[in-house]
């Protein structure tokens, strides 16, 4: 297909300035930046859109989710992080067939592109359900695996082989689910895998001072360090959450060019902490920013990320001045490419991926437009996203899902929940 969206104000490539003029996707890839065209004829393009004065930005990016697990939004909100997962989220979890990952998968996905969201990286089990939604919809996936010491590791290499040639808008990323449920035995074997594929590994880390306590007890050592002497970073990686760092941890994740994924709703919403985000900036460490599973957040609204990771950090540094939201939209765009490591994608340029969220101006809380990438960071919610492009392909426009049977997804969601807590 190829669409002309003008009257657009467009993001530049180094996310300080703004573009008055159009932008132009042929296929998958972005065609044209500029300013207005004066000769268009109309069979050039499949479709010509008055974007009215919206502004056209990278697309957003949850860089940590669990994304079907929206079977526990608001099932027990009120425990920490150890009981939380020990007695709801795994004894449930335990219960979803893979019909079921496939159903709740399309409602996080429904979720997520209604927010601008154009890619995921997405740590969980049922990897082929997982792969088939995403695929079906349209969605850009980084699949990144959950092993730990309940199973996992044994289907580790058919997965990185099938599901890594499943689909241009799928990957598969290694990884375990943390180190507090990962023996260092089977550690060990995933670094050696890690090795063998020359592959980073994504994986939770320091979520909790209980999980680097009890890391530091067990190894002498922090959950970052352990890792990194099992060889688990060779080749880089990402930490998801990253709330409790010790100085070694930031040295080992410079060393190493990781990215550090901030999730701050959700640590917040289990009382894990504040993730030190604008020492990660300051000292040059990759930044990414995901809502974390539903069950925990309860929400994948990637906007209400942006915002906390801003304040919350201003807060914990005693500086009204620090966190620039340039830097926060950098990593809530640019940085989720890096951390799902998809080239070509994560600013607006000629030649690259049409992955593009189109944020509606007009509405009153995105004016006036003094600073627009201020208004997104600190203003914007799911409300304002008028578009979803993923590869060439638009998923959400004015509030309707093109490829997604949302009436669907709404009645067989609620019959698995139903049956999983027997109601
Ligand atoms: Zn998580």
């Amino acid at each position: 297909m190829r669409y002309r969206l003008y009257n657009a104000k467009i993001l530049s490539p180094n996310f300080e300035s703004i573009i008055d003029g159009e932008l132009h996707i042929d296929d998958k890839l972005i065609s044209y930046i500029g300013d207005k065209l004066l000769s268009v004829e109309s069979n050039d393009y499949d479709r010509q859109i008055d974007c009215h004065g919206d502004l056209l930005i990278p697309g957003l990016k949850n860089s940590h989710t669990h994304i079907f697990a929206s079977f526990g939004r608001s099932k027990s909100d009120n425990l920490p992080l150890d009981r939380w997962l020990s007695e709801v989220i795994w004894p449930t979890e335990a219960k979803i067939t893979g019909d079921d990952a496939y159903v709740l998968s399309l409602l996080g996905m429904a979720e997520n592109i209604g927010c601008g969201v154009t890619g995921i990286c997405d740590m969980y089990n049922h990897e082929i359900q997982r792969a088939k939604a995403a695929s079906e919809i349209g969605i850009r996936i980084a699949l990144t695996d959950s092993t730990n010491d309940f199973g996992g590791v044994d289907r580790i290499e058919d997965n990185y082989s099938i599901l890594n040639s499943f689909d241009e808008l799928v990957s598969y990323k290694l990884g375990f689910h943390a180190e507090y449920t990962t023996s260092k035995q089977l550690m060990q074997r995933i670094s050696d895998i890690a090795h063998k594929y020359e592959e980073p590994i994504y994986v939770h880390n320091s979520e909790t001072s209980k999980e680097v306590e009890d890391c530091l007890s067990r190894y002498n050592a922090t959950p970052t360090e352990i890792m990194d002497s099992l060889g688990l970073f060779d080749y880089g990686g990402c930490g998801y959450h990253c709330v409790h760092f010790s100085d070694i941890d930031f040295e080992i994740f410079k060393k190493h060019d990781m990215v550090a994924v901030m999730n701050p709703c959700s640590n917040l919403k289990l009382a894990s902490g504040i993730a030190p985000y604008y020492r990660f900036v300051d000292e040059g460490i990759k930044t990414a920013i995901g809502t974390d599973g539903q069950s925990s957040n309860n929400g994948n609204d990637i906007f209400r990320e942006m915002y906390l990771t801003s304040v919350l950090n201003k807060v914990t540094s005693s500086d009204a001045s620090k966190v620039n939201p340039i830097d926060v939209l950098k990593s809530a765009t640019l940085g989720g490419c890096q951390c799902m490591r998809i080239n070509n994608c994560g600013t607006l340029d000629v030649g690259s991926l049409a992955d593009i969220t189109v944020i509606d101006m007009t509405k009153p809380n995105m004016q006036p437009m003094l600073n627009p990438i201020a208004n997104i960071v600190y203003s914007a919610n799911p409300s304002n996203v008028k578009m979803t492009i993923v590869n060439g392909k638009i998923l959400f426009e004015d509030g309707k899902f093109t490829t997604i049977d949302y009436d669907y997804v709404l009645k067989e969601s609620n019959s698995i929940c139903k049956r999983l807590y027997s109601l």
